[in-house]
Protein backbone atom coordinates (compact mmCIF):
# COMPACT_ATOMS: atom_id res chain seq x y z
CA UNK A 1 0.00 0.00 0.00
CA UNK A 2 1.94 3.15 -1.23
CA UNK A 3 1.41 5.88 1.19
CA UNK A 4 -0.94 8.36 -0.59
CA UNK A 5 -3.34 4.74 -0.11
CA UNK A 6 -3.65 5.70 3.36
CA UNK A 7 -4.48 9.09 2.92
CA UNK A 8 -7.72 8.27 0.51
CA UNK A 9 -11.06 8.53 2.02
CA UNK A 10 -12.18 4.78 2.66
CA UNK A 11 -14.94 4.83 0.92
CA UNK A 12 -13.50 6.02 -2.34
CA UNK A 13 -10.69 3.47 -2.37
CA UNK A 14 -13.51 1.11 -2.16
CA UNK A 15 -15.47 2.58 -5.18
CA UNK A 16 -16.07 0.69 -8.56
CA UNK A 17 -16.46 3.73 -10.82
CA UNK A 18 -19.28 3.91 -13.47
CA UNK A 19 -18.59 2.37 -16.75
CA UNK A 20 -20.55 3.12 -19.86
CA UNK A 21 -20.67 0.90 -22.82
CA UNK A 22 -18.42 3.47 -25.24
CA UNK A 23 -15.87 3.48 -22.41
CA UNK A 24 -15.69 -0.64 -23.66
CA UNK A 25 -16.36 0.16 -27.34
CA UNK A 26 -13.58 2.57 -28.52
CA UNK A 27 -14.81 2.92 -32.49
CA UNK A 28 -16.03 6.25 -33.91
CA UNK A 29 -18.63 4.72 -35.54
CA UNK A 30 -21.32 2.21 -35.17
CA UNK A 31 -24.85 1.94 -34.31
CA UNK A 32 -25.01 3.17 -30.94
CA UNK A 33 -28.02 1.47 -28.86
CA UNK A 34 -26.45 1.88 -25.77
CA UNK A 35 -26.84 5.35 -24.35
CA UNK A 36 -30.78 6.14 -24.52
CA UNK A 37 -29.40 9.39 -27.07
CA UNK A 38 -30.91 10.50 -29.91
CA UNK A 39 -30.40 9.02 -33.26
CA UNK A 40 -30.74 12.26 -35.06
CA UNK A 41 -27.51 13.48 -35.80
CA UNK A 42 -26.96 17.40 -34.80
CA UNK A 43 -23.29 17.81 -33.67
CA UNK A 44 -23.84 17.26 -30.26
CA UNK A 45 -26.83 14.21 -29.83
CA UNK A 46 -23.87 11.97 -28.60
CA UNK A 47 -22.71 12.25 -25.14
CA UNK A 48 -19.04 12.90 -25.23
CA UNK A 49 -16.15 10.41 -26.73
CA UNK A 50 -13.37 9.54 -24.57
CA UNK A 51 -11.33 10.50 -27.33
CA UNK A 52 -12.03 14.38 -27.24
CA UNK A 53 -10.40 14.02 -23.16
CA UNK A 54 -7.23 12.27 -24.65
CA UNK A 55 -6.53 14.38 -27.31
CA UNK A 56 -7.10 17.43 -25.02
CA UNK A 57 -4.54 15.98 -22.52
CA UNK A 58 -1.76 14.90 -25.56
CA UNK A 59 -2.24 18.39 -26.44
CA UNK A 60 -1.05 19.80 -22.90
CA UNK A 61 1.18 17.25 -22.20
CA UNK A 62 2.80 18.55 -25.19
CA UNK A 63 2.43 22.22 -24.00
CA UNK A 64 3.40 21.71 -20.63
CA UNK A 65 6.08 19.13 -20.95
CA UNK A 66 4.25 16.34 -18.68
CA UNK A 67 3.08 12.52 -19.67
CA UNK A 68 -0.97 12.56 -20.64
CA UNK A 69 -1.32 10.08 -18.01
CA UNK A 70 -0.34 12.94 -15.27
CA UNK A 71 -2.85 15.12 -16.37
CA UNK A 72 -6.47 15.06 -15.10
CA UNK A 73 -9.12 17.29 -17.00
CA UNK A 74 -12.27 19.01 -15.34
CA UNK A 75 -14.72 21.77 -15.39
CA UNK A 76 -12.77 24.26 -14.67
CA UNK A 77 -9.62 23.85 -11.65
CA UNK A 78 -12.96 24.41 -9.36
CA UNK A 79 -14.05 20.92 -10.10
CA UNK A 80 -10.57 19.27 -9.08
CA UNK A 81 -10.73 21.68 -5.96
CA UNK A 82 -14.13 19.75 -4.90
CA UNK A 83 -12.65 16.71 -6.43
CA UNK A 84 -9.57 16.84 -4.19
CA UNK A 85 -11.44 17.92 -0.70
CA UNK A 86 -14.19 14.50 -1.42
CA UNK A 87 -11.43 12.39 -1.87
CA UNK A 88 -9.21 12.81 0.66
CA UNK A 89 -10.76 14.68 3.22
CA UNK A 90 -13.73 12.63 5.54
CA UNK A 91 -16.46 15.01 6.13
CA UNK A 92 -17.03 15.95 9.66
CA UNK A 93 -13.36 14.91 10.47
CA UNK A 94 -10.57 15.93 8.61
CA UNK A 95 -9.34 19.39 7.85
CA UNK A 96 -7.64 21.44 5.73
CA UNK A 97 -4.60 23.72 6.10
CA UNK A 98 -5.18 27.31 3.59
CA UNK A 99 -3.57 29.88 3.31
CA UNK A 100 -4.68 33.25 3.70
CA UNK A 101 -5.60 35.53 2.15
CA UNK A 102 -6.13 33.27 -0.86
CA UNK A 103 -8.68 32.11 -3.04
CA UNK A 104 -12.28 32.00 -2.08
CA UNK A 105 -12.95 28.25 -3.92
CA UNK A 106 -10.71 26.82 -1.36
CA UNK A 107 -13.14 27.22 1.70
CA UNK A 108 -16.14 27.10 -0.17
CA UNK A 109 -15.55 23.97 -1.24
CA UNK A 110 -14.43 23.17 1.86
CA UNK A 111 -17.47 24.44 3.77
CA UNK A 112 -19.66 22.33 0.78
CA UNK A 113 -17.70 19.11 2.08
CA UNK A 114 -18.09 19.95 5.68
CA UNK A 115 -14.44 19.82 6.20
CA UNK A 116 -13.29 22.12 8.73
CA UNK A 117 -10.42 24.54 7.19
CA UNK A 118 -7.17 26.21 9.40
CA UNK A 119 -6.44 29.32 7.75
CA UNK A 120 -2.92 30.56 8.20
CA UNK A 121 -2.54 34.18 7.96
CA UNK A 122 0.48 35.28 5.56
CA UNK A 123 2.44 38.09 6.45
CA UNK A 124 1.42 41.98 5.64
CA UNK A 125 3.80 41.35 2.54
CA UNK A 126 2.22 38.11 1.63
CA UNK A 127 4.82 36.07 2.39
CA UNK A 128 4.17 32.38 3.67
CA UNK A 129 5.35 31.25 7.21
CA UNK A 130 6.43 27.88 6.43
CA UNK A 131 6.64 26.81 10.31
CA UNK A 132 3.44 28.56 10.92
CA UNK A 133 1.76 26.91 8.35
CA UNK A 134 3.03 23.75 9.59
CA UNK A 135 2.04 23.64 12.74
CA UNK A 136 -1.70 24.36 11.82
CA UNK A 137 -1.48 20.68 10.51
CA UNK A 138 -2.58 17.65 12.97
CA UNK A 139 -3.17 14.18 12.16
CA UNK A 140 -6.48 14.87 10.80
CA UNK A 141 -5.13 17.53 7.97
CA UNK A 142 -5.39 16.06 4.82
CA UNK A 143 -4.39 18.93 2.32
CA UNK A 144 -2.56 21.93 2.36
CA UNK A 145 -3.51 24.92 -0.23
CA UNK A 146 -1.26 26.78 -1.35
CA UNK A 147 -1.02 29.20 -4.48
CA UNK A 148 1.47 30.61 -6.19
CA UNK A 149 1.25 33.53 -7.88
CA UNK A 150 -1.51 33.85 -4.89
CA UNK A 151 -4.89 35.53 -5.66
CA UNK A 152 -5.64 38.63 -4.79
CA UNK A 153 -2.12 39.16 -3.64
CA UNK A 154 -0.39 38.83 -6.75
CA UNK A 155 2.69 37.02 -5.50
CA UNK A 156 4.63 33.79 -6.45
CA UNK A 157 6.74 31.92 -4.24
CA UNK A 158 9.91 30.21 -4.06
CA UNK A 159 9.93 26.71 -5.36
CA UNK A 160 12.27 26.16 -3.05
CA UNK A 161 9.86 26.77 -0.11
CA UNK A 162 7.09 25.04 -1.72
CA UNK A 163 8.91 21.98 -2.28
CA UNK A 164 10.05 22.29 0.97
CA UNK A 165 6.20 22.14 1.72
CA UNK A 166 5.82 19.00 0.60
CA UNK A 167 8.48 17.15 2.00
CA UNK A 168 7.51 18.02 5.00
CA UNK A 169 4.06 17.34 5.28
CA UNK A 170 2.67 13.85 5.31
CA UNK A 171 -0.20 14.77 3.27
CA UNK A 172 -1.69 16.62 0.11
CA UNK A 173 0.39 19.53 -1.09
CA UNK A 174 -1.94 21.29 -3.90
CA UNK A 175 -0.09 24.26 -5.33
CA UNK A 176 -2.60 26.51 -7.64
CA UNK A 177 -0.92 27.60 -10.79
CA UNK A 178 -3.91 29.50 -12.29
CA UNK A 179 -1.83 32.79 -12.87
CA UNK A 180 1.59 30.94 -13.97
CA UNK A 181 1.61 31.32 -17.44
CA UNK A 182 2.10 35.33 -15.93
CA UNK A 183 4.88 35.01 -13.84
CA UNK A 184 8.94 34.18 -14.18
CA UNK A 185 8.79 31.99 -11.27
CA UNK A 186 8.00 29.23 -13.20
CA UNK A 187 6.05 25.83 -12.54
CA UNK A 188 5.86 22.72 -10.31
CA UNK A 189 4.43 20.49 -13.25
CA UNK A 190 7.79 18.27 -13.47
CA UNK A 191 7.70 18.11 -9.74
CA UNK A 192 4.11 16.78 -9.86
CA UNK A 193 4.35 14.03 -12.17
CA UNK A 194 7.26 12.44 -10.21
CA UNK A 195 6.54 13.11 -6.30
CA UNK A 196 3.37 11.32 -4.62
CA UNK A 197 1.64 13.98 -2.49
CA UNK A 198 1.87 16.98 -4.89
CA UNK A 199 -0.57 18.40 -7.08
CA UNK A 200 -0.43 21.39 -9.30
CA UNK A 201 -3.88 22.83 -10.15
CA UNK A 202 -3.76 24.94 -13.82
CA UNK A 203 -6.74 26.12 -15.91
CA UNK A 204 -7.29 27.47 -19.37
CA UNK A 205 -9.19 30.51 -17.83
CA UNK A 206 -6.74 32.83 -17.50
CA UNK A 207 -3.39 33.22 -19.53
CA UNK A 208 -5.22 30.69 -22.37
CA UNK A 209 -8.57 33.23 -22.63
CA UNK A 210 -11.00 30.31 -22.11
CA UNK A 211 -12.41 30.98 -19.15
CA UNK A 212 -15.87 30.43 -20.52
CA UNK A 213 -15.23 27.30 -21.96
CA UNK A 214 -14.67 26.09 -18.38
CA UNK A 215 -11.69 23.47 -18.77
CA UNK A 216 -8.63 23.03 -16.16
CA UNK A 217 -6.86 20.39 -15.46
CA UNK A 218 -4.64 18.90 -12.20
CA UNK A 219 -1.12 17.36 -13.16
CA UNK A 220 0.34 14.63 -10.48
CA UNK A 221 1.35 11.29 -10.13
CA UNK A 222 -0.62 8.98 -12.07
CA UNK A 223 -2.02 7.42 -8.74
CA UNK A 224 -3.94 10.76 -7.58
CA UNK A 225 -4.74 11.15 -11.34
CA UNK A 226 -6.33 7.54 -11.64
CA UNK A 227 -8.19 8.80 -8.23
CA UNK A 228 -9.56 12.05 -9.63
CA UNK A 229 -10.61 10.45 -12.95
CA UNK A 230 -12.64 7.77 -11.07
CA UNK A 231 -14.66 10.19 -8.44
CA UNK A 232 -15.20 12.86 -11.38
CA UNK A 233 -18.83 12.60 -12.99
CA UNK A 234 -18.58 10.25 -16.59
CA UNK A 235 -19.23 13.48 -18.97
CA UNK A 236 -17.69 16.28 -16.87
CA UNK A 237 -16.30 18.06 -19.94
CA UNK A 238 -18.83 18.94 -23.12
CA UNK A 239 -18.35 18.00 -26.26
CA UNK A 240 -18.65 21.54 -27.35
CA UNK A 241 -16.02 23.10 -25.17
CA UNK A 242 -13.73 20.28 -25.83
CA UNK A 243 -14.42 20.94 -29.26
CA UNK A 244 -13.32 24.54 -28.88
CA UNK A 245 -10.47 24.32 -26.42
CA UNK A 246 -8.77 21.79 -28.53
CA UNK A 247 -8.69 24.42 -31.47
CA UNK A 248 -7.95 27.50 -29.24
CA UNK A 249 -4.90 25.44 -28.18
CA UNK A 250 -3.31 24.78 -31.34
CA UNK A 251 -3.34 29.11 -30.97
CA UNK A 252 0.12 30.78 -29.53
CA UNK A 253 -0.60 33.05 -26.35
CA UNK A 254 2.84 34.16 -26.37
CA UNK A 255 2.75 37.58 -27.51
CA UNK A 256 -0.28 38.33 -25.78
CA UNK A 257 0.98 36.89 -22.59
CA UNK A 258 4.03 39.37 -22.98
CA UNK A 259 1.56 42.44 -23.89
CA UNK A 260 -0.37 41.75 -20.21
CA UNK A 261 3.18 41.76 -19.10
CA UNK A 262 4.31 44.43 -20.48
CA UNK A 263 0.97 46.53 -19.37
CA UNK A 264 1.16 45.10 -15.34
CA UNK A 265 4.99 46.95 -15.42
CA UNK A 266 3.13 50.25 -16.85
CA UNK A 267 0.39 49.91 -14.29
CA UNK A 268 2.53 49.23 -11.68
CA UNK A 269 5.05 52.11 -12.76
CA UNK A 270 2.14 54.41 -12.98
CA UNK A 271 -0.27 53.98 -9.86
CA UNK A 272 1.99 54.93 -7.58
CA UNK A 273 2.06 58.32 -8.72
CA UNK A 274 -1.55 59.04 -7.86
CA UNK A 275 -1.63 60.51 -3.77
CA UNK A 276 -4.40 58.55 -2.80
CA UNK A 277 -2.54 55.03 -4.09
CA UNK A 278 -0.71 53.62 -0.84
CA UNK A 279 0.49 50.86 -2.33
CA UNK A 280 1.05 48.82 -5.43
CA UNK A 281 2.34 45.10 -4.60
CA UNK A 282 4.73 42.97 -6.96
CA UNK A 283 2.48 41.09 -9.15
CA UNK A 284 3.83 37.81 -10.88
CA UNK A 285 0.08 37.35 -12.12
CA UNK A 286 -2.49 39.46 -14.49
CA UNK A 287 -3.63 41.65 -11.94
CA UNK A 288 -2.63 44.41 -9.11
CA UNK A 289 -3.44 44.72 -5.72
CA UNK A 290 -3.54 47.98 -5.05
CA UNK A 291 -3.35 49.78 -1.74
CA UNK A 292 -5.75 53.05 -1.50
CA UNK A 293 -6.73 55.60 0.75
CA UNK A 294 -10.35 55.04 0.60
CA UNK A 295 -11.26 51.56 -1.45
CA UNK A 296 -14.85 51.69 -1.28
CA UNK A 297 -15.31 55.73 -2.46
CA UNK A 298 -12.31 54.53 -5.57
CA UNK A 299 -14.37 51.30 -6.17
CA UNK A 300 -17.92 53.40 -6.60
CA UNK A 301 -16.04 55.96 -8.29
CA UNK A 302 -14.76 54.05 -11.09
CA UNK A 303 -18.13 51.52 -11.41
CA UNK A 304 -19.74 54.69 -12.07
CA UNK A 305 -17.24 55.51 -14.86
CA UNK A 306 -18.18 51.91 -15.90
CA UNK A 307 -14.95 50.41 -14.90
CA UNK A 308 -15.30 47.40 -12.37
CA UNK A 309 -12.58 46.48 -10.49
CA UNK A 310 -12.75 43.74 -7.29
CA UNK A 311 -12.71 45.60 -4.16
CA UNK A 312 -10.77 43.02 -1.58
CA UNK A 313 -10.92 45.96 1.18
CA UNK A 314 -12.99 43.52 3.64
CA UNK A 315 -10.28 41.04 3.24
CA UNK A 316 -8.28 40.07 6.22
CA UNK A 317 -5.01 41.37 5.07
CA UNK A 318 -5.92 43.45 2.06
CA UNK A 319 -7.63 46.18 4.10
CA UNK A 320 -8.16 49.36 1.77
CA UNK A 321 -7.29 47.43 -1.58
CA UNK A 322 -8.37 46.86 -4.79
CA UNK A 323 -7.47 44.13 -6.91
CA UNK A 324 -7.78 45.21 -10.32
CA UNK A 325 -7.14 42.97 -13.83
CA UNK A 326 -4.60 44.21 -16.16
CA UNK A 327 -6.68 45.03 -19.59
CA UNK A 328 -6.25 45.65 -23.27
CA UNK A 329 -3.39 48.65 -23.46
CA UNK A 330 -6.50 50.95 -24.20
CA UNK A 331 -8.66 49.63 -21.42
CA UNK A 332 -5.66 50.57 -19.14
CA UNK A 333 -5.19 53.79 -20.69
CA UNK A 334 -9.17 54.39 -20.05
CA UNK A 335 -8.29 53.15 -15.99
CA UNK A 336 -5.44 55.69 -15.71
CA UNK A 337 -7.70 58.43 -17.30
CA UNK A 338 -10.56 58.19 -14.93
CA UNK A 339 -7.79 57.85 -12.05
CA UNK A 340 -6.86 61.22 -13.29
CA UNK A 341 -9.77 62.92 -12.99
CA UNK A 342 -10.42 61.03 -9.49
CA UNK A 343 -7.37 63.33 -8.05
CA UNK A 344 -8.82 66.13 -9.18
CA UNK A 345 -12.30 65.51 -7.46
C1 LIG B 1 -9.27 32.03 -11.62
C2 LIG B 1 -8.69 31.05 -10.69
C3 LIG B 1 -8.84 29.68 -10.93
C4 LIG B 1 -9.53 29.21 -12.15
O1 LIG B 1 -10.62 28.46 -11.91
P1 LIG B 1 -11.35 27.77 -13.15
O2 LIG B 1 -12.40 26.99 -12.44
O3 LIG B 1 -10.34 26.90 -13.84
O4 LIG B 1 -11.87 28.84 -14.04
C5 LIG B 1 -8.24 28.78 -10.07
N1 LIG B 1 -7.51 29.22 -9.03
C6 LIG B 1 -7.34 30.51 -8.79
C7 LIG B 1 -6.48 30.95 -7.67
C8 LIG B 1 -7.93 31.47 -9.60
O5 LIG B 1 -7.77 32.77 -9.32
Amino acid sequence: MSSITKLVRPNIAALSPYSTARDEYGGPIGIFMDANESPYQNGYNRYPHPDQQAQIKARLGAIKGVPAANIFLGNGSDEAIDLIFRIFCVPGKDNAVIMTPSYGMYGVAAAINDIAVRPVQLGSDFSLDTCALLKACDEDTKVIFLCSPNNPSGNAFPQEQLLDICNRFGGIVVVDEAYVDFSGKGSLAHEAVRRDNLIVLQTLSKARAMAGLRVGMAISSEEIIRLMSMVKYPYNLSRAAMEKALEFLGQDIDTKVDTIIKERARLTAELPRYSFVKKVFPSDANFLLVKVDDANALYSYLLEKGIIVRNRSRVTGCEGCIRVTVGLPEENDALILALNNYERV
